[in-house]
């Protein structure tokens, strides 16, 4: 899980780091022309969970509230990497007249020794320090995973760095200081990276402009502390922003990936399958099985259109929610689903979807064709409903095909489904 800027910064100041002065988070171009007086030179940064914001005129320096106020304007409302960017932390600009400098501690990925990497070429990208001047990056692997930093390793780090810099020794000490409480927090908040970039070197001293923290989602449950401090309450989800569909799903309850891109212009020569899989890894099987059988059956013309994990007993409303998400969005063709009643009950998962369908269809809502089979827990009282169904509503359920029971491996149920999708459509 990543953290915001402001978020790090707040962990850093902490524990004993020196953060530039901060006027606040802004939404609003106004709200910083108000907030900022006239001869205040501010830093406007974009908070985005991605680096690079620099480049990307994501970071920007006012004089003060007018041109600050003009300035937020002009960064709130862009996109940067794909991050919309609503909210802008504002702080003090500061002054670097001792230079900048990286800091960062990470843990190796091929021996997961904690790993402390500095370098006096501060401010840039460091994977391009990496490349193009080697030289000037020091790294020390930690292999004992030890709490703190020992005085040796934060010496030999700082006198590197102090090598590189224009304050030179005299800034040794609180260089050790800085990179005793850098690693002392990747230790304390279970962290994957821990990293400051750039350390700006103020004339009161090094001050951390700003503040990358990674956390390891495996050290979550021991981190209350740090939700408490930051004020946060769940846990983020930051692979990328979601879409639509999957805020609707996390309203609802259930987890849901979108395999395309929300602006994903449809291929008319396609086939796409929206799948209701039952738990987790049939979710992942089912994404796998309509893939697979659309190569070798079907030509590589049939594309899945999400995961869902739709198991762990969901109630009748939330199934139907389920299926609704999948035909309210228009580019889903037919919908797979599959009922391996364990927990769940088959008979709740098909009144919640005859009941999805009649409302449709009632409303004149889109309806897609519906292939899938039930198996398990609750299968008589669920064969019972269907049946009833299909006599009492037959046109309302005509694209309703559920195999009952063991008759057919999910596998076949695909294929046929996919092959009658295929025929309906025309195509070879
Ligand atoms: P990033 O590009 O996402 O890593 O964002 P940064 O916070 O590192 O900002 C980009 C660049 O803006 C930094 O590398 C600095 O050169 C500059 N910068 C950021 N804050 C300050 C500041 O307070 N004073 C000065 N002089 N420069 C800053
Ligand atoms: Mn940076």
């Amino acid at each position: 899980m990543r953290l915001y800027e402001n978020e790090a910064k707040t962990i850093f100041e902490r524990e004993g780091l020196v953060v530039p002065r901060a006027h606040g988070v802004f939404e609003r171009g106004e709200d910083v022309a108000a907030a900022i007086g006239p001869d205040s030179p501010v830093m406007l940064k974009a908070l985005v969970l991605i680096g690079g914001r620099g480049k990307a005129g994501g970071v920007r320096k006012a004089r003060g509230g007018t041109e600050a106020g003009a300035v937020a304007k002009e960064i709130l409302g862009r996109r940067i990497g794909g991050y919309l960017v609503d909210r802008l932390l504002v702080e003090e600009a500061v002054d670097a007249p001792g230079g900048a400098c990286y800091v960062g501690v990470t843990m190796s990925p091929a021996d997961f020794n904690i790993t402390v990497i500095v370098s006096p070429a501060g401010g840039v990208d460091i994977e391009q320090v990496a490349r193009e001047a080697p030289d000037t990056i020091m790294r020390l692997e930690i292999p004992g995973n030890d709490a703190s930093l020992s005085d040796a390793d934060a010496s030999r780090l700082a006198a590197f760095l102090a090598a590189g810099l224009a304050g030179g020794a005299a800034q040794i000490d609180a260089l050790k200081s800085v990179l005793a409480r850098v690693y002392a927090v990747f230790q304390k908040y279970d962290c994957k990276i821990a990293e400051i970039n750039p350390l700006l070197f103020t004339a009161a001293g090094p001050v951390a402009a700003d503040a990358k923290i990674v956390l390891d989602d495996n050290g979550l449950y021991r981190q209350g502390g740090m939700f408490r401090l930051l004020g946060l309450t769940e846990v983020r989800h930051d692979v990328s922003e979601p879409t639509r569909n999957e805020i609707r799903a996390r309203e609802a309850g259930f987890r849901y990936v979108d395999l395309l891109a929300e602006d994903h212009v449809k291929d008319p020569g396609r086939l796409y399958v929206g799948l209701v899989p039952g738990g987790a890894g049939y979710g992942i099987f089912s994404i796998d099985e309509v893939a697979n059988v659309g190569e070798r059956f079907f030509g590589g013309r049939v594309v899945p259109v999400n995961f869902m994990d739709s198991g762990g007993g969901p109630t009748v409303g939330m199934v139907a929610e389920m299926f609704d998400l999948l035909m309210d969005d228009n580019v889903v063709d037919l919908v797979i689903t599959s009922r391996f009643g364990g927990i769940s009950s088959c008979d709740v998962f098909i009144r919640g979807l005859v009941g999805c369908l009649r409302e449709r269809r009632a409303e004149g809502r889109r309806v897609v064709p519906v292939i899938g089979r039930m198996v398990g827990t609750d299968l008589p009282s669920a064969r019972d409903f269907l049946e009833r169904a299909k006599r009492e509503t037959p046109e309302e359920l005509a694209e309703l095909h559920i195999t009952v029971g063991n008759r057919k491996i999910m596998a076949e149920v695909i294929r046929e489904g996919i092959r009658s999708a295929f025929d309906r459509k025309g195509w070879a």
